[in-house]
């Protein structure tokens, strides 16, 4: 087993002014109305200070990291 970071975004809080896509284009980009889409899968490595930071500055508390446990093919 080995655990994977996911970033998740609530829809319900998040209010669209896109600044996680500014500090995190490689996993994050914005729709036609300025809500992210976030990439599929888990965070890779090297991209997790900046999808802390990403978590860390969203005005609303919008983005998360969350743990996702997966069994190891
Ligand atoms: S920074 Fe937060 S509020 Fe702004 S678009 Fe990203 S998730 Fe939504």
């Amino acid at each position: 087993m080995t655990q994977r970071l996911n970033l998740t975004v609530d829809r319900i809080k998040c209010d669209g002014r896109g600044l996680c896509a500014e500090l995190l284009p490689e996993l994050i980009r914005l729709d036609d109305w300025g809500y992210p889409i976030l990439a599929a899968g888990p965070i890779p490595e090297h991209l997790l200070p900046l999808a802390q930071r990403a978590v860390e500055d969203c005005p609303v508390l919008a983005l998360a990291i969350r743990r996702a446990e997966a069994v190891k093919g």
